[in-house]
């Protein structure tokens, strides 16, 4: 007979980066943890990560004068000051020891090359000697909206060598994964979360694990863009989906969905961002590089948010290259020579060449922006805990920690995942240790039922209903024409009303297949209500968020309003509920007064609060709105004077 009922200390349900980081740090403390995966972890979608990871090195002669500090000033800059600056502050200052303890764990890192090397900076070939002591150490290269060469990599394989040494490390320390595994609900008694109903994708099979603590590190929701994402087919967003679904822990900032400018048109295949860093450029469909005149100053390494907008611009002024699949640009890196792709971009140089039939030495890449990261997630606090539930935590794309606020940076992701992990690894194992899982399994059972339930439900419809992928397709449509790159408030207000009759639809969706156990068809129609429900809240964010920030623009307010939207949304939503609940909290503590980014517009609407003011309200505010007390009542402060560093 299968197990109905397994116990542990920590049921971490993710096995990307972020997840096995987590896992790691709790082992290493002495408790027992297991980790959930959809797939077998070394194919978590943090494998795909490609150009790199951002760590205040500062290793080479365009990264000399960089420190933690200067890394927090690009974070909040390029979050739009939607971030929370003290977790920023965490962030930047735990990045470097992250990177180092990679290359301890195996990641062979690209190095720098004492001596005479060639660099494209600016469309320009420069000759800068790098410091022969400094030959051997780890390398690092230019990404948007970073004042100094700060992204650590690997060729641009970086997530998949990251991730296979972290597996590694997973199995050295003898931690139990169940792969093909999905949660599919959290255990909680209105106050406390004590674990998750699991799925066995293999056979159809539910079981309950109890755990004192439960972390969810399921990584991003991009596939409720549809076909319009660079990510992953599991990315599905089910963690942010059952937290949801409690009705009392809160998703933060789901408006902020971060669109990359260059993936491969027509498969959304990604193209990292190192090689523009590398000094490849963007092209219109008259060979003019368009992003000098729109950015003079970054240019292509504006941040992700600007440059997709020029992008988009340029293809609605005409100016994009035709195809049977919609206009396209092109990203030209032949320049950069054939050695330098086959070593420090191989895996791009394997894409062209296997996706689109181009040798990038010789022909140019047609590109376009397609949805790529969720800055949006579960709501938690410094230390990684959820608001609402006590023993639940969220760490890596799934939760908005939130170092990101409405634009992430490129390379920033890799590193909040291995130093979320870590960070927020401790505070769970400290967690873990002080408390006993003491709870009624009457609670497990009881989720364990509703869940069958669900699961009978599918299964017993019959009809002519719409088909589960049908309803998937469309919400993509919706989400991508209506709440993509340019939002405005009649599309967000259509695309309520459209996800809102997909909802109905999926109460009258049929089943093709009616099998039990191995059922792809059924795993996928026990997701799709939650994901049109993240997707809800992602539209009606939009739609009620009247300002531009970062990567949500509004072009009926195309304005950041920091007198009236310095602050991030909350939205609960419970299953027995009829619509979601948004509210909002000051963003957190800020060091860093608004300002201009120095890339974008400098143009905005200026807060009238004093900062002294708005630090004063932010404790009381967050504490309000469900914000749990932290282990640390602050995190580590900016050094004087750094604020105004010079950041180039
Ligand atoms: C193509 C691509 C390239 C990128 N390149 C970079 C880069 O160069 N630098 C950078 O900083 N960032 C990059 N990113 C972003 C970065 O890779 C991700 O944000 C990061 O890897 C997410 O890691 P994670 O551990 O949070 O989640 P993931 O790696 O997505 O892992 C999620 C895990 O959760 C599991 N899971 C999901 N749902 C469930 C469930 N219900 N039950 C059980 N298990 C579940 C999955 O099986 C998986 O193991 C890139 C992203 C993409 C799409």
């Amino acid at each position: 007979m299968t197990q109905k009922l397994l116990t542990t200390d920590v049921l971490v349900i993710g096995g990307g980066l972020a997840g096995e980081r987590c896992a790691i740090e709790a082992a290493a403390a002495g408790q027992e943890a297991l980790i959930l995966s959809l797939v077998p972890p070394r194919r978590s979608h943090s494998c795909a990560a490609q150009g790199g990871m951002q760590a205040s090195l500062a290793n080479c002669v365009k990264a000399e004068g960089d420190s933690p500090d200067v890394h927090f000033l690009d974070t909040v800059r390029g979050s739009d000051w939607g971030a929370d600056q003290e977790v920023a502050n965490i962030f930047a200052e735990n990045a470097p020891v992250a990177v180092r303890e990679l290359a301890h764990f195996g990641v062979p890192w690209s190095r720098v090359q004492g001596g005479k090397n060639h660099y494209f900076i600016k469309g320009e070939e420069v000759e800068i000697d790098e410091a022969l002591e400094n030959d051997g150490l780890i390398g690092q290269r230019d990404f948007g909206g970073t004042a100094k060469w700060r992204a650590c990599y690997a060729a641009a394989g970086t997530g998949h060598a990251a991730l296979y040494a972290i597996d590694s490390e997973v199995v050295r320390l003898g931690i139990t994964v169940r792969d093909r595994a999905e949660a599919v609900a959290l255990i909680h008694d209105g106050s406390r979360c004590v674990g998750a109903v699991v799925r066995d994708l293999r056979n159809g099979s539910q079981f309950a694990v109890m755990a004192k603590a439960t972390v969810i590190a399921t990584g991003g929701y991009g596939r409720i863009y549809g076909q319009y994402t660079s990510n992953a087919t599991i990315n599905e967003g089910t963690g942010a989906s059952i937290a949801l679904d409690t009705g009392i822990v809160p998703l933060g900032n789901m408006e902020a969905v971060q669109f990359h400018p260059t993936t491969l048109s027509p498969s959304g295949i990604l193209v990292t961002e190192g090689c523009r860093g590398d000094g490849g450029y963007l092209l219109d469909k008259n060979m003019n590089r368009f992003m000098v005149e729109a950015e003079p100053e970054k240019q292509e390494l504006a941040s992700r948010d600007v440059v997709s907008r020029h992008m988009v611009q340029c293809m609605r002024d005409g100016n994009g290259v035709e195809s049977p699949y919609g206009p396209h640009l092109w990203l030209d890196i032949r320049h950069l020579g054939e050695e330098h792709l086959r070593t420090k971009l191989l895996e791009v140089w394997d894409i062209c060449r296997d996706f689109v039939g181009r040798n990038p030495a010789e022909e140019l890449i047609p590109v376009r922006p397609t949805q790529h990261y969720s800055m949006g997630g579960i709501r938690v606090n410094k230390d990684g805990q959820a608001y609402g539930l006590a023993g639940l935590f969220a760490v890596g794309e799934a939760a908005c920690w939130d170092m990101h606020g409405f634009n992430r940076l490129g390379g920033n992701s890799l590193a909040e995942t291995l130093v979320s992990g870590r960070v927020v690894g401790r505070r769970v194992a400290e967690y873990a240790t002080g408390t006993t899982l003491r709870a009624d399994t009457g609670v497990a059972f009881d989720a364990l039922e509703a869940a069958a339930d669900r699961s009978r439900d599918w299964l017993a419809r019959t009809g002519n209903g719409p088909s589960v992928y049908e309803i998937r397709d469309a919400m993509g449509e919706i989400m991508m024409h209506k709440v993509g790159i340019f939002r405005n408030g009649d599309e967000l207000a259509e695309a309520v009303t459209e996800l809102g009759q997909l909802l109905d639809d999926c109460d009258k969706a049929v089943l093709r297949c009616k099998d039990p156990g191995m059922n792809p068809e059924l795993s996928f129609a026990l997701r799709l209500k939650g994901m049109l429900r993240l997707a809800m809240t992602v539209a009606k964010g939009a739609q009620a968020r009247t300002e531009s920030r970062g990567a949500h623009f509004r072009m009926d307010f195309p304005l950041r309003n920091d007198r009236e939207w310095l602050n991030r949304t909350l939205v609960r939503w419970g299953l027995d509920e009829s619509a979601p609940s948004f509210s909002y909290e000051p963003t957190g503590i800020i060091e860093l007064p608004p300002g201009h980014r120095g890339y974008g517009s400098d143009e905005r609407i200026e807060m009238t609060t004093s900062l002294d003011d708005y630090n004063e309200n932010v404790l009381a505010e967050q504490v309000r709105h469900g914000r749990l007390d932290s282990v640390e009542e602050m995190g580590s402060r900016l050094r004087r004077g750094a604020r105004n560093a010079n950041t180039g």
